[in-house]
């Protein structure tokens, strides 16, 4: 790992790249840049992982908000209108720090909107995979898209629970597979995960979750690579259609201080790229009018269904089966995929009460030893209309940063679509002795993406296909923004590959990139 720079060293250095945002987006770009030699600064607003017993707390980490940002989001999602405060959580290594490991690729038909192809992305899924450790078993998801290599590592055994499940789809005449997972099971290092029940949300006390602090930012080259965390990006200047700087926050002394790059990546998640790209003017040099729209983030819900037994004595993550059979059920119709399902740990039993079902809290609370949960992840649509802005009233942060609003609804097809996965889910957990389910939806933007698409088209995307702002040279942005269809899987290892895709054009066209020649041209 490299030493933190002082505020004066970076103050005094032009860097090669300055990213912000260290999540799978950035840390991979971090990652991949540092070793082909660039001199790269990754600027992260949110504090290193503590990595101590309270980081495996239900209450501190999923009520409480241990790492919970400062700045309020006014999300506009409900029918009567009234916006509600989020605060995303932040770290170094992003979401991914919190995610639950689960690292599948999209399929061929997933990029029929696309402006590449699968086969474009396939060698990178391969070192995404690689990079991310990922452990899984080729040849048992029924509608795997081609791969040119086996996974890294094989999945671990199945836990209790999830044969449960495994053997139940099977009953049903369905293809139950591993979920291929980014979590340390026989990978080289140290520590091995222990499966302990508090994965999914949480940091892994023991760092034996691939998270991008272990894997991205752990493999890249300390010496081309500096870390600047707690530092909050503001705006990037522009001068003469390229961005020269970027100004931000040192978050411990108030200090504001100037990054100059020569290139800059922005990959700080498909609901701060937007912000950071309106704060600082893209949009009135942007055709498309699409900075901020179109964004998606799956039509999630969770089925949990009461057992007759205890569900989960051993309290270990089963997080480990997903069911695909139906993934391509819906493309003739829809013109999506339907989705997946996915087994999923109960949170644990004081949470459920604080976030259960609606009248069904003390109930689930005291059952919660009884349930089990599936996780359906729906693909949703791209609407314009669903889209994040700034603040209209001019409300800022405590930096005088205008804050960010988002807007969105799901279309009536994205709901159909979820309640086929339930009804799906729901036939499995009866299957496996469930007795009666309550539904609960997801309305987080943990999954969220489409909000600078990438595309063929400078009047209707903000990125062209190598994630280059159309309007200014030497910006590019790799996180989940540049997706302009959501798919059927959940994201991380897709904007990992794409990221990797990313930094190799960069790395390849770093002088014309940077001398203002445009390799498209
Ligand atoms: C609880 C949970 C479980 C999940 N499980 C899975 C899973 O099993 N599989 C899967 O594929 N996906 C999962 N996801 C989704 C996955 O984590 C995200 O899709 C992914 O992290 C998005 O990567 P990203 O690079 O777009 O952005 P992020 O990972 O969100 O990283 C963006 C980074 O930018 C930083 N940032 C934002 N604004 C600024 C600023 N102004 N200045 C400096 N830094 C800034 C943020 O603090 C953050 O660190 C899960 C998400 C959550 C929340
Ligand atoms: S299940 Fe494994 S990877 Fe996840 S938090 Fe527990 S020990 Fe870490």
């Amino acid at each position: 790992m490299t030493t933190p720079p002082t505020a004066t060293d970076v103050e005094r250095t032009v860097y090669d790249v300055v990213i912000v945002g260290s999540g799978f987006g950035g840390g991979t770009m971090a990652y991949a840049l540092s070793r082909a030699g660039l001199n790269v600064l990754l600027v992260e607003r949110g504090g290193w992982p503590h990595r101590d017993e309270t980081d495996w707390n239900g209450r501190a980490i999923l009520l409480d908000g241990r790492y919970r940002g400062e700045t309020p989001i006014a999300v506009d999602q409900k029918a009567d209108g009234k916006p509600v405060q989020a605060f995303p959580n932040e770290a170094v290594g992003g979401n991914s720090i919190f995610f639950g490991g689960a690292s599948l690729r999209l399929r061929e038909a997933d990029f029929a909107r696309w402006p590449i192809a699968y086969r474009d992305l396939e060698r990178h899924y391969t070192a995404a995979e690689q990079l991310l450790e990922v452990h899984g078993q080729a040849g048992t998801d029924p509608v795997e898209p081609p791969r040119s290599s086996p996974y890294p590592f094989a999945p671990p055994p199945l836990t209790a629970p999830a044969q449960r499940i495994f053997s139940a789809a099977e009953k049903l005449g369905w293809h139950p597979f591993p979920i291929p997972v980014a979590i340390n099971h026989a990978g080289p290092r140290e520590p091995k995960c222990i499966n302990c029940f508090t994965c999914d949300g949480f940091p892994c006390r023991i760092s034996a979750k691939n998270d991008i602090t272990q894997t991205a930012l752990a493999k890249a080259d300390p010496a081309h690579l500096s870390i600047l965390a707690r530092t909050v990006a503001g705006r990037l200047a522009v001068r003469d259609g390229r961005v020269v700087a970027l100004e931000a926050i040192d978050r411990d002394s108030e200090r504001r201080f100037t990054l100059r790059g020569k290139l800059f990546v922005i990959a700080a998640g498909a609901l701060a790229t937007p912000a950071l790209m309106l704060r600082s003017g893209f949009d009135r040099m942007d055709a498309s009018d699409a900075i901020g729209r179109y964004l998606m983030r799956h039509c999630n819900a969770m089925l949990g269904f009461l057992f007759p037994f205890r569900t989960n004595p051993a309290a270990v993550n089963h997080k480990q089966i997903c069911i695909s059979d139906f993934y391509e059920s819906v493309r003739k119709t829809d013109g999506t995929a339907l989705g997946v399902i996915q087994d999923m740990c109960m949170p644990p039993p004081d949470v459920v009460r604080a976030l259960g079902p609606r009248g069904f809290r003390w109930a689930a609370y005291l059952g919660a030893a009884h349930i089990q949960t599936l996780l359906c992840i729906a693909e949703d649509e791209p609407q314009a209309d669903n889209r994040v802005a700034l603040e209209p009233s001019g409300a800022a942060d405590r930096w005088s940063q205008p804050l960010t609003t988002v807007h969105h609804r799901y279309t009536d097809g994205d709901v159909r679509r979820r309640d086929q996965l339930v009804a799906h889910a729901r036939r499995v957990l009866r299957a496996a002795g469930g007795l009666a389910g309550k539904v609960r939806l997801i309305d987080s933007f943990s999954h969220a993406v489409g909000t600078a698409r990438f595309g063929l088209d400078p009047t209707a995307s903000v990125l062209d296909r190598h994630c280059r702002v159309w309007s200014l040279p030497n910006v590019f942005a790799v996180d989940g923004s540049f997706m302009p269809t959501s798919g059927g899987v959940n994201p991380s290892l897709t904007i990992t590959a794409n990221a990797l895709r990313v930094a190799e054009h960069v790395a390849a066209n770093f002088a014309a990139l940077t001398a203002g020649v445009d390799p498209r041209a």
